[in-house]
């Protein structure tokens, strides 16, 4: 609060009282310094893979390109940080749209165990390569939700991503679907992973935020994963959450208005 202080004089008397106004400038400033962090957070993610590019990309002008086996290594750190950078710029691009409400969703009729096989499938690779076994549940009485399509598909996408890379080899998913009596839709995916120190669980969907960040850039993460998951869920009306254990695993809920066909809440 900023406080700004007018002295009323009368006449004779000199100083008859102060008028005091109270400014609430909180708001605006938090706004302001929340602005000024993200674009740092930018630059920074985006300055990093962009040196190492430069550096490997002039070791490789420095003669290691007439060594084949080292240029190869080269080049291929160079690709993965551009794959890493485009990732990051496509984040940026999916949370500009899902800021502020001001998102339209192109909500459709969705078949639900349809929407949740589907991104099984496209983690399949993935679920394989580290022999992770996920598993889909859905209520019987749930079968087609309106909803945006391709925005909870980005959201099943990013926890389902999260639930295989924060899992060890060997380990569970499952993602489950169900009414909560509310008139709501509550989909958890819940893994078997590494978990979340409970002093970390509040700023986990701060944009950039990691617990671990060598092993989410290891991962290829981006931090921008569940900011972009709680942006779309907003838009939508509804809210996400996360609980976890260390060692045991953690579970992310997406709870959804269940709308008619046609009207959107307000
Ligand atoms: P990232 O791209 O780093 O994965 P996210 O926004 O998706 O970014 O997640 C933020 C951080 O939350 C991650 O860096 C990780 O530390 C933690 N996290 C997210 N999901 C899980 C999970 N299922 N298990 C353990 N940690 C997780």
């Amino acid at each position: 609060v900023r406080v700004t202080l007018t002295p009323i004089r009368s006449r004779d008397k000199g100083v008859a009282g102060v008028i005091a106004v109270l400014h609430d400038v909180t708001e605006a400033e938090k706004l302001e310094q929340s602005r000024r962090e993200f674009v740092a957070n930018v630059s920074h993610e985006l300055r990093t893979p962009l040196t190492t590019i430069k550096s490997y990309a002039e070791a490789l002008d420095d003669g290691a390109k007439e060594e084949p086996e080292l240029a190869g290594r080269f080049v291929g750190v160079i690709r993965s940080e551009t794959e890493r950078m485009i990732r990051l710029v496509s984040d940026l691009l999916h949370l500009s749209r899902f800021d502020s409400r001001r998102a339209q969703l192109r909500r459709e009729m969705t078949d639900l165990s349809e929407m949740l096989e589907e991104v099984v499938d496209r983690f399949s690779f993935q679920l394989r390569q580290k022999d992770i076994m996920a598993t889909i549940d859905v209520a019987p009485n749930l079968n087609t939700v309106w909803l945006d399509r391709d925005g909870i598909d980005q959201v099943l996408d990013n926890l389902v991503s999260n639930a295989i890379k924060y899992t060890l080899e060997g380990g569970t998913i499952l993602i489950s679907a169900a009414g909560n009596g509310a008139g709501q839709l509550v989909i958890a995916v819940r893994d078997t992973g590494i978990g979340i120190p409970k002093k970390d669980l509040e700023r986990i969907f701060d944009r950039f935020y990691r617990v671990d960040k060598a092993r989410s850039r290891n991962m290829g993460g981006t931090g921008l994963g569940l900011s972009i998951a709680r942006e779309i869920v907003r838009a939508h009306g509804g809210t996400i959450s996360l609980d976890s254990e260390v060692g045991i695993g953690s579970v992310v809920t997406v709870t959804l208005p269940i709308v008619q066909e046609g009207s959107e809440p307000a």
